[in-house]
């Protein structure tokens, strides 16, 4: 029998789109599993399974999935046989304690003695050990965010991305308690032929990322300018340095970080650098 590697990824909610995305982007043939328990690939060893998020950590401990994608609030909550292999660079929230808008926050020791509403108590509990508060801790399992107001709790701790849910339920964040974002998660023992197909599978996934984060950067500069301007841009290796028909003058191509584009763009244009062009990249393979 052919073998596959199994990846869990979540059925609906705010994981779903983005995991599917970026299998498809991996250049798995796979389609859209509404309504289906599990699909395969076409042209690569996999087989996906639609699951709840929340069921994804002790599936992958029970050996029913080999490999998984939650966000690590799960991943770290849910504390199964799992160990995170890959931060996948989407769904990224953070988990924070929040009050009533009206009262006074004086930092952690606020929260002494008080209740706290969460889905999330493992967590919870461990930073409020850390921080040595004592507090109840009411764990829900949804909603968590109208518990103060109807008088559950003094406290909550759930994910926040915008802050604008806390905000409309007259909540004011005080806390972070931990930053989280997709992770792929794997289960104690794979097959070297599994852990195979994972390390191809890990390598695409590598270069669809770093696309993401890099552009490829076009540029005219006066020749005497290239040096300068290749300690800034330095790309993958050097850039690639081709003469204009106009003398004097040259194009250099690079890559370039998303994130550092905007603070290089300055020093690129003081050292003479026109016609600037930035254009995205598919797939990065360094
Ligand atoms: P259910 O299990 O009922 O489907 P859930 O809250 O577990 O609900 P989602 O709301 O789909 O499921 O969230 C799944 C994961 O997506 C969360 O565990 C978290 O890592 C991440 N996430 C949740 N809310 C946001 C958000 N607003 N922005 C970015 N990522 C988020
Ligand atoms: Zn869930």
């Amino acid at each position: 029998m052919k073998n596959y590697l199994r990846i869990a990824i979540q059925k609906s909610g705010r994981l779903q789109e983005g995991s599917m995305t970026l299998l498809k982007e991996s250049g798995l043939a796979i389609s859209n599993g509404r309504g289906q328990l599990k699909t395969q690939a076409h042209n690569f060893p996999v087989e996906i399974l639609f699951l709840r998020d929340d069921d994804i950590p002790q599936y992958i401990e029970d050996n029913v999935a080999d490999v998984g994608i939650v966000g690590e609030n799960v991943f770290v909550e849910k504390n199964k046989k799992n160990t995170l292999i890959k931060r996948l660079d989407f769904a990224k929230c953070r988990l924070s304690l929040a009050i009533s808008k009206s009262e006074d926050y004086k930092g952690l020791s606020s929260l002494q003695g008080k209740n706290i509403a969460t889905s999330y108590p493992v967590i919870v509990r461990k930073y409020l050990d850390a921080n040595n508060i004592k507090a109840g801790i009411h764990e829900i399992s949804g909603s968590v965010e109208i518990a103060p107001g109807i008088g559950l709790a003094d406290a909550i701790c759930d994910i926040v991305s915008t802050g604008s849910t806390l905000l409309s339920n007259g909540l004011k964040e005080v806390e972070t308690v931990m930053l989280s974002e997709a992770v792929m998660i794997a289960g104690p023992e794979l097959s070297d032929e599994k852990k195979e197909i994972l390390d191809r599978l890990l390598f695409r996934l590598e270069a669809v990322n770093s696309a993401k984060n890099n552009k490829y950067i076009l540029l005219n500069c006066p020749d005497e300018a290239i040096e300068k301007i290749t300690s800034v841009i330095p790309g993958m290796k050097s850039p690639t340095v081709m003469p204009l028909s106009r003398k004097g003058w040259s194009s250099l191509h690079s890559v370039v970080n998303e994130n550092a584009f905007w603070e290089k763009i300055d020093q690129l244009k003081s050292f003479g650098a026109e016609g600037i062009l930035v254009i995205p990249i598919e797939k990065m393979i360094r």
